[in-house]
């Protein structure tokens, strides 16, 4: 069943989990939610790691620039002490929290709340992005979605990088990664 069209009781939340690669379409799917979310007077915040400070510190912004406001926060724990008002609550960047994200997402779904959670599943090397498959693992829904190879046009699950930095991700630099389908994935 569609997760979107379940509806939220008081005595059970529950995970959602918008996984894939770069230019997969994460963020814009994580704001589609919520957006729905709103339009149906559901009480709504958004959450992203303090690290990610790309484009705003206010906002989750999608790269087609849907934006929608995010509180960010330093610590995975914080999420808890802010979040208790929410019937929805979504986490954005997922993959660059502490791994107490695992932990605060089944206590936010046990406090009857609805948790949408978008990230990178897997890290430029093509291994899997912690904490994202502990998070995958204990969700209700997973969806995964798919850019579209540069190369051949192929449904594209990894994360090409094209620069030689050393930082795991190489934050908002579009330009240094591009979407590629296994067969041209070069990690
Ligand atoms: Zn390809």
């Amino acid at each position: 069943m569609e997760p979107h069209i379940l509806r939220r009781s008081a005595e059970s939340g529950w995970i959602e989990v918008v996984c894939g690669s770069m230019f997969s379409g994460k963020t814009e799917e994580l704001i589609r939610r919520l957006k729905r979310a709103r339009i149906a007077r559901q009480r709504v915040e958004i959450f992203k790691p303090g690290v990610d400070n790309r484009f705003s510190e206010e906002q989750v912004v999608s790269h087609d620039d849907r934006e929608i406001l995010s509180t960010p926060v330093a610590t995975a724990a914080q999420i808890l002490l802010l979040a208790s008002d929410a019937e929805v609550v979504g986490v954005d960047e997922a993959q660059f929290f502490d791994e107490d994200i695992v932990a605060v997402c089944e206590q936010l779904a046990r406090d009857g709340k609805r948790v949408i959670v978008a990230g990178l599943d897997q890290d430029f090397t093509g291994a899997p992005f912690e904490p994202m498959p502990q998070i995958m693992a204990v969700a209700e829904f997973v969806t995964k979605l798919h850019a579209i190879c540069m190369v051949c046009g192929a449904p594209a699950n990894h994360s090409q990088r094209l620069s030689q930095a050393d930082e795991l991700v190489v934050l908002g630099a579009m330009e240094a990664y591009e979407p590629r389908c296994r067969a041209h994935f070069k990690p």
